[in-house]
This record gives C-alpha cells, sequence and structure tokens, in this order.
C-alpha cells in the first residue's frame, strides 16, 4: 500500500501513460490484494480493470454461503449489488477529466446470473472492478489517486466483501430465493409443467425501460385460476401454491390491454432468477422456452423452413433458405427452426409480435385462395406435430384468431389482469361453430438439419486488433459487423451480450468452430466449458477476466452467431 502511494506521488502531474506502470503489478494491503489488470491508455478510454482479493481467513464466508454451487452464483451476484452500492456510499465519484476518478462495478438488473464481476471460493473472495485513473486534462492527478485507492478503497472493501460486515438475513435470503427458483425450475419438467406462477407474484413492470416491479397498490397479483392450481415445494420456502402450465399447447387470450402479453413476457423471463422483492421470484418457465417472433430485416443463412415455407413463385429453395432481409413469415419460420436446432423445448409466441399470415389462414381465405397457391404453411397447422414429434411446447398469446381453439390443450382467459381456465368454453364453441378450415398439412414436421457453421466467415478482427463491443442489449459489434440483436428479446442484460461475443471469439480461437462441428454442438461445448470452469473461462485471460460478463444460455448464443450478416454453413440432413 504504502508502495503504491509512493508511485502516485511520484507520478504525479506526468502524463497519463505513466500509469502504465501499474499494469500487471499486485499491491499488498492491510485486508486485501489489489490487481491492475489493465491499464487504460488515455482518460477518455475505457476504464482500467482491476481485481480486489480477499482471502478467506479475512473475508470469513462459510461453505454454506457459496455451496451448492447455485449458491456461489447467487453470492456473487449478492456482493456484486453491495460493492455498487457502496461506492455510492463510501467513495466520492468521479474527480478528474472524462469519466477519470471513480471506481465501477457491473450492475445487475433484476435477474440473477453467472456473473465474472465476483468469484467466491474456499480460498478467497474477489471482485473484478473497473476504475478511472484521475487525471486533469491528460495529466496524472496522483493525489487524487491515493485519496482513490489509499483512503476510499479500504473501506469500500471492508463493507462490501467481508462476511462480518454484511446483513446475514437479507444475504441468505437472497440466496434461497434463487436456488428455490433453481429448484423449482428443475423440478418443472417431473411434473410435466413448462411453467408456473405462483399466487401473489407480480407480474407487470415499472415501464418499458424500468424492469422494476409495478408498485403493489397499481398491480393485480396473480391468483390461479381454479383447475390449473398446484402445490410446487421449494427446499427453504416451503410449498407455494399457483398454476401450473402443462406441456402441450397453451392459449393465452382475452381483450386488449388486460394483461396477456405481460405474463408472456413474464415467462420468457424466467428462464432467469429473479432478485427478491422482484415480484417474479416464485415465477419459473423451462430453461429452455424461447421467445419467437417475426423480425423483419433479419439475416437468415440456410435454415431449412420448408416446414412452414414452399413452393415459391419462381422455385427459390426453402429447404435452405437464405435471405439479408427475411420479412415476417421467413423471420419466424426462421426463428422457429433456428430455435428447436439450438434445443428449445417451449416456444413462446405472442400475436402482438408475429406474421398474420404465418399464424393463421382462415376458412375464407382457404376458398379464395387455393392451397397450391400458398406457399406458407402456417403455425396452427404445425403446432400439435411440434409437440407430438418433437415434444416441443407451445405458449401462445392469442386476442384474435379463435380458429386456434381447434388445437389447444389449455385455453387461459386474462380478464383484468386475472386468469381463468376456459377450455371447456372454448371447446364447446369449436362444437358448435366449426372453423370449417381444412388441415394444410398431410407430412410430418420433418428432422431439423444439421447447420455447420464455417470459420472463415466469422471475423472478429478489425484491421489487426479484435473488436468486440456490446452497445446495450440491442448490439454486438464483432469486428466489421453489427449484429442486431434488439429482437433477440430474452437478452436481459449487456453483460450477457459482451460474454456472447466473447464466447464466439473463444470457439474460433479453440477450433471449436472448426468447420465441421454443427451449431448445436457448438453452442452446447461452450455451455459444458462454462459448466466445468465458470464463465471466465471463455475470456481471453481466464484469471484476470473483466469483470462485466454475464453468462447467456446456449439458445441466446446461438441466435447471436444466427444474425451474424456474414456467417455461411454449410448444410447436411
Ligand atoms: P394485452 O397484451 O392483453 O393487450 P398487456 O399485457 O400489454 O395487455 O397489459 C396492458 C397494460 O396493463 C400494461 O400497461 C401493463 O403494465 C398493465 N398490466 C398488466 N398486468 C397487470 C397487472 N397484473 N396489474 C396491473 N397492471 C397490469
Ligand atoms: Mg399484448
Amino acid at each position: 500500500m504504502q508502495k503504491l502511494r509512493q508511485v502516485f506521488s511520484r507520478i504525479d502531474g506526468r502524463g497519463y501513460k505513466s500509469y502504465k506502470e501499474l499494469q500487471g503489478k499486485c499491491f499488498l494491503f492491510p485486508d486485501f490484494e489489489l490487481y491492475f489488470h489493465h491499464i487504460q491508455g488515455d482518460p477518455f478510454a475505457a476504464p482500467s480493470q482491476l481485481a480486489v482479493r480477499v482471502y478467506q481467513d479475512m473475508a470469513g464466508f462459510p461453505l454454506k454461503s457459496f455451496q451448492p454451487p447455485i449458491r456461489q452464483v447467487a453470492l456473487s451476484d449478492y456482493l456484486t449489488r453491495i460493492f455498487y452500492r457502496n461506492i455510492k456510499r463510501f467513495t466520492r465519484g468521479s474527480r478528474g477529466s472524462g469519466k477519470s476518478g471513480s471506481f465501477q462495478i457491473d450492475r445487475p438488473g433484476q435477474e440473477v446470473l453467472e456473473r465474472t464481476s465476483m468469484t467466491v471460493n474456499e480460498e478467497y473472495v474477489e471482485a473484478r472492478i473497473f476504475a478511472g485513473m484521475p487525471a486533469a486534462g491528460r495529466k496524472v492527478l496522483g493525489r487524487e489517486a491515493a485519496e482513490m485507492f489509499i483512503d476510499e478503497l479500504p473501506g469500500l472493501v471492508r463493507n462490501s466483501l467481508l462476511y462480518s460486515s454484511l446483513q446475514k438475513e437479507e444475504l441468505f435470503n437472497h440466496l434461497y430465493t434463487v436456488e428455490d427458483q433453481d429448484a423449482m425450475r428443475s423440478g418443472l419438467v417431473e411434473k410435466g409443467l413448462v411453467a408456473f406462477v405462483a399466487d401473489g407474484s407480480i407480474l407487470p413492470r415499472n415501464s418499458g425501460v424500468d424492469q422494476r416491479p409495478l408498485p403493489a397498490e397499481k398491480a393485480v397479483a396473480f391468483q390461479a385460476p381454479s383447475g390449473l392450481e398446484i402445490e410446487m415445494t421449494r427446499p427453504h420456502a416451503g410449498k407455494v401454491r399457483g398454476m401450473g402450465i402443462p406441456g402441450g399447447v397453451t392459449l393465452i387470450v382475452g381483450g386488449g390491454y388486460h394483461g396477456k402479453s405481460t405474463l408472456l413476457r413474464a415467462l420468457e423471463q424466467s428462464v432467469y432468477n429473479h432478485i427478491p422483492g422482484d415480484g417474479r421470484e416464485n415465477v419459473v418457465a423451462d430453461p429452455k422456452a424461447f421467445k419467437i417472433r417475426a423480425e423483419d430485416g433479419r439475416r437468415v443463412e440456410k435454415v431449412n423452413i420448408s416446414s412452414f415455407i414452399s413452393n415459391l413463385p419462381f422455385g427459390q429453395d426453402t429447404s435452405r433458405f437464405s435471405s439479408d432481409e427475411a420479412s415476417g413469415s421467413p423471420s419466424q419460420a426462421a426463428n422457429i427452426i433456428e430455435a428447436l436446432e439450438a434445443g428449445a423445448k417451449v416456444l413462446l409466441m405472442d400475436e402482438d409480435t408475429s406474421a398474420t399470415n404465418f399464424m393463421i389462414r382462415d376458412m375464407r381465405m382457404q376458398l379464395l385462395v387455393a392451397k397450391d397457391r400458398e406457399p406458407i404453411t402456417p403455425f396452427i397447422d404445425r403446432v400439435r406435430q411440434l409437440y407430438r414429434e418433437r415434444g416441443v411446447s407451445t405458449i401462445l398469446v392469442i386476442g384474435g384468431a379463435g380458429d386456434y381453439f381447434d388445437v389447444a390443450d389449455n385455453v387461459i382467459m386474462m380478464d383484468v389482469y386475472s386468469p381463468a381456465l376456459v377450455t371447456g368454453e372454448a371447446r364447446e364453441i369449436t362444437c358448435r361453430y366449426p372453423s370449417g378450415r381444412r388441415q394444410e398439412t398431410e407430412d410430418n414436421f420433418g428432422e431439423i438439419m444439421d447447420r455447420i457453421p464455417q470459420p472463415g466467415s466469422i471475423n472478429p478482427y478489425k484491421g489487426r486488433k479484435v473488436k468486440l463491443k456490446a452497445q446495450g442489449l440491442d448490439n454486438l459489434q464483432l469486428g466489421n459487423n453489427d449484429i442486431d440483436l434488439h429482437q433477440v428479446e430474452q437478452i436481459m442484460d449487456p453483460s450477457q451480450n459482451r460474454a456472447a461475443g466473447e464466447m464466439i471469439f473463444y470457439a474460433l480461437k479453440e477450433k471449436i468452430i472448426d468447420g465441421k462441428k454443427t451449431l448445436a454442438e457448438i453452442i452446447g461445448e461452450l455451455d459444458d466449458i462454462i459448466d466445468g470452469n465458470g464463465l471466465e473461462a471463455i475470456s481471453p485471460n481466464p484469471g484476470q477476466a473483466r469483470g462485466d460478463y454475464a453468462r447467456p444460455r446456449a439458445l441466446e448464443v446461438a441466435a447471436v452467431i444466427n444474425r451474424l450478416r456474414t456467417l455461411m454453413v454449410k448444410t447436411k440432413i
């Protein structure tokens, strides 16, 4: 610590590059070690990367706080949040030019994700943080640096990373809430369910840009409809009642503005664990549930969409469909096939974001436009097959197309935000008023074609440098390419986006993308590596990983690769 103080006073007033001498160095403080992994080149560049390590003889975290592995994820998440909060409490914030003079740590949202911002093991707890090294213009502010690192950092660390300084009740509530969700999610399949929504859950969010729950006084709490009520047992909090959605085809119907999309959104996001107080901490969906939508303008590379679209005018081949700007129906078809290829077990769809002609062709349209003139086989004629042949369930928000009653196992009606099970009524209507439409399929759904990404078609370099940059949730820059992700709706955190980019780079470097492995094999292998060695295994410097990666699901990694505009694949049936 004294040495660091000396460095700061020696380089005070010199050029900013003087900070570089800290890079790769480690300094011993009374309670912890401070590592400077990477020092920024100038005050306006991305901040410097540091790590703070507190050994367990000092930190004192008991085994039960980070084992089993799910608690490690939850504890790391908790400590990241505490550290974030304490930066405000225990440091002065910015001092000097640009973003210089402040500490930063990745900021988790409502989800509890596996992250690189914090590691806890039997030996130590380590925070991977960022700091803007303080500057006036491009000159070192040595005194401010000393204030940050010598005066403030020890207090910040003491109050964030020592077990003794934490509120145990809040901490264990965090761990147990996460563990309970994980257990409920894992238990779904055995119960024949694809999702569970506990009574009392708060599903609506504060706003489109604020994922915190709508305040309790404005929200109608969820109450399971009779007919779908079940009881789940949580390892810590015990029994909880709520709605179980069985496998098969489920419709969510109801008038506009009655909460249909809100329920679906909650299911989409409940593939992840949520923090206590989120309102969805007892809502779980199958971990392989994937949101499907129309995605006008997306790139598609050799996807067999012939189950949905065939016989195009001019004989364009749809068994290896490619497009630089796929329109509504083909993009939605490609999204489904790619999701199945990546292992999706539940499809979540909302008519608000679906292509109408992809979803349905009613009797009148069938009479006017004969099947041999219509390339599209609508989803309504495939949805049961998906379940029967592939065990893939669908949950579908539908407010307009009653023909779907014919293919539904369960119909849930939202009425002023409260669900009712109306399958019986829907069946009765089906009998009394047949839709008159003819099924437009005789064949099977068919196999999903293997696609083999070609390594030469994925280039993370821009000039001679690797360029990987996540711009919020919506965009990932990979080399010279911008991958548009704003309609990949289950990426909830920009750090997942960043990690997905890093995973693709890793897969190229390690020859996992080798021109022989299928996309499904590639994402499976990446998942195995992270399961075995932690998320930082995919970073260019494992052991010194940046603190702003969060784990995406394999499904999202595939979605990122599939949206790369330069992607080329080889196919084999
Ligand atoms: P739909 O898809 O049926 O048209 P939405 O799900 O979009 O309806 O919901 C319409 C509005 O109602 C949204 O602004 C949403 O935040 C609000 N809302 C949804 N569910 C609830 C609820 N349980 N309590 C209070 N407001 C809700
Ligand atoms: Mg809606």
